[in-house]
């Protein structure tokens, strides 16, 4: 008897699993599910469109993807198409790697106003995801403030200082590169609510603000560490190493080129302020505590502006009858189990933290479990789930149709561009009605 195994998500908490599953479960069969036409997750619509190296992990996956035991079944909604309930009365497994796809609100007022924005949503708008293509962020602004000093705060920030030429490069959405090459934006802040030792991005990341084509980074030097303070934290991380690279910066004057990018510490939002448009954001200046978080020192500033991104983090769906942590807002388990026959893995599992590699062992860990469960054989497992999807006229797209999406997406990319991503899925369905 042979172990079937549904798992919820194709990026990479899903594939990772995927690829632990055929390994240590023998003959194993294993369904990977995604409600759009597209695998990958985060690696298609979350890595910034400027960091294809990072992106070629899709390449392992797709030795997963066409593994004999393994098949991807795109354009599949769980909750609409097929309930959890459904997947376990026929999977001996279900695994939810679903991700963490919604923003954390900063909890101020005014960041309801038009022109401000959640990470999550604007990288899904730039990156071509089909739920946000119709986001339209007016970019139409001289000034933009980026809220957060994690990666994500840094991929948004890069992204808009870019000019038209490098953005035509990436596979942004065509519709963005358009609005990013056409935002007459020539300051853009990025807010720090702690210090620099403190900040959650990497030097990598950091490094590239020097390599800009027509922006130039901004640090007051300042409020750097001194060098003693930095030794004692190198042994933490990327934060010593950020330094340097923020050292580099704090030498710029400002006139070197026509976008400026400042990278502030130590500022938290407070308000943000507007009609019905945001015209500036409210700043109260903080300070750090021993305990390291920080604290508002009653001193404010506003800085004018028409957009705002909000990049503080993201937390992932409540599904129904899986068992929720309301705070951390993710699945409650242990080592990636839920319970027995139901699993976690990915952001879904631990939060949106880490590289894309970090969903590596949180894969190997669901595996471990599920090599565990003597196999039901009252369960139908992919045949099961096939009669369900047939019967509710479900149009499934499979990985080799994937791959014909993914080849017209190819061949209509330009300047340089390794794709031009559709950005309904009524586009890609229609490639594969032409045959
Ligand atoms: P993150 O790394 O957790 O950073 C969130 C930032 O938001 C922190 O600086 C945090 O400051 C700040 N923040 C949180 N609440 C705030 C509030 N109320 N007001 C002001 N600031 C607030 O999250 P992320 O940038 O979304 O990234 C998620 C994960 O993906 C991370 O592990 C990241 O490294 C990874 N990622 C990696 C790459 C890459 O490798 N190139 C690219 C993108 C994302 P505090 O520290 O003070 O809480």
């Amino acid at each position: 008897m042979v172990a079937s195994i549904a798992i919820v998500g194709s990026g990479p908490g899903g594939f990772y699993a995927a690829a632990a599953l055929v390994k240590q479960v023998p003959d194993c069969r294993v369904d990977v599910i995604d409600r759009l036409p597209t695998p990958y997750g985060l690696i298609r619509a979350g890595i910034a469109p400027d960091h294809q190296s990072s992106k070629k992990i899709a390449k392992t996956f797709e030795r997963t993807a066409t593994h004999e035991n393994v098949r991807f079944l795109g354009h599949v909604e769980v909750g609409k198409d097929v309930s959890i309930s459904e997947l376990r009365e026929h999977y001996d497994a279900v695994v939810l790697a679903t991700g963490a796809p919604e923003d954390w609100t900063l909890g101020i007022p005014g960041e309801d106003l038009t022109g401000v924005f959640g990470s999550a949503e604007f990288v899904a708008w730039y990156n071509a995801h089909p739920d946000k293509n119709d986001l339209a962020p007016d970019l139409g602004t001289h000034a933009a403030v980026v809220i957060g000093a994690g990666n994500v705060a840094l991929d948004v920030a890069r992204l808009l200082a870019k000019t038209e030429t490098e953005v035509r490069a990436t596979d942004m959405a065509h519709y963005a590169a358009d609005a990013i090459s056409e935002a007459p934006i020539n300051d853009i802040y990025i807010f720090a609510r702690r210090g620099p030792l403190q900040a959650a991005f990497t030097h990598k990341e950091i490094s590239e603000f020097g390599e800009l084509e027509n922006a130039v980074t901004l640090v007051d030097g300042s409020i750097l560490p001194s060098e003693d303070e930095q030794l004692i934290e190198k042994g933490r991380g990327s934060q010593g190493k950020n330094i340097k690279f923020l050292r580099e910066y704090a030498k710029n004057k400002g006139d070197e080129k026509p976008v400026r990018i400042h990278m502030r510490f130590y500022a938290r939002p407070v308000e943000v302020q507007g009609d019905d448009f945001v015209k500036s954001i409210r700043m109260e200046r903080t300070e750090l505590k021993e305990d390291g978080s920080c604290v508002g020192i009653g001193e404010f500033f506003d800085v004018p502006c028409n957009l705002v991104v909000s990049c503080i983090g993201t937390w992932g769906n409540k599904i129904e009858d899986v068992p929720y942590d309301e705070k951390r807002r993710l699945f409650v388990n242990s080592e990636g189990e839920i319970e027995p026959g139901l699993y976690a893995s990915g952001w879904a599992k631990r939060g949106p933290t880490g590289t894309v590699a970090t969903n590596h062992p949180d894969g190997v860990a669901v595996a471990k479990h599920i090599a565990e469960l003597t196999p039901d054989p009252a369960k139908a497992g992919p045949t099961g789930l096939d009669g369900l999807l047939a019967e509710r006229g479900v149009r499934v797209v499979s990985f080799e149709d994937w791959k014909k999406i993914e080849a017209a997406e190819e061949e209509s990319a330009s300047h340089g561009a390794p794709r031009r991503k559709f950005t309904e899925i009524e586009e890609m369905l229609a490639v594969l009605d032409k045959g």
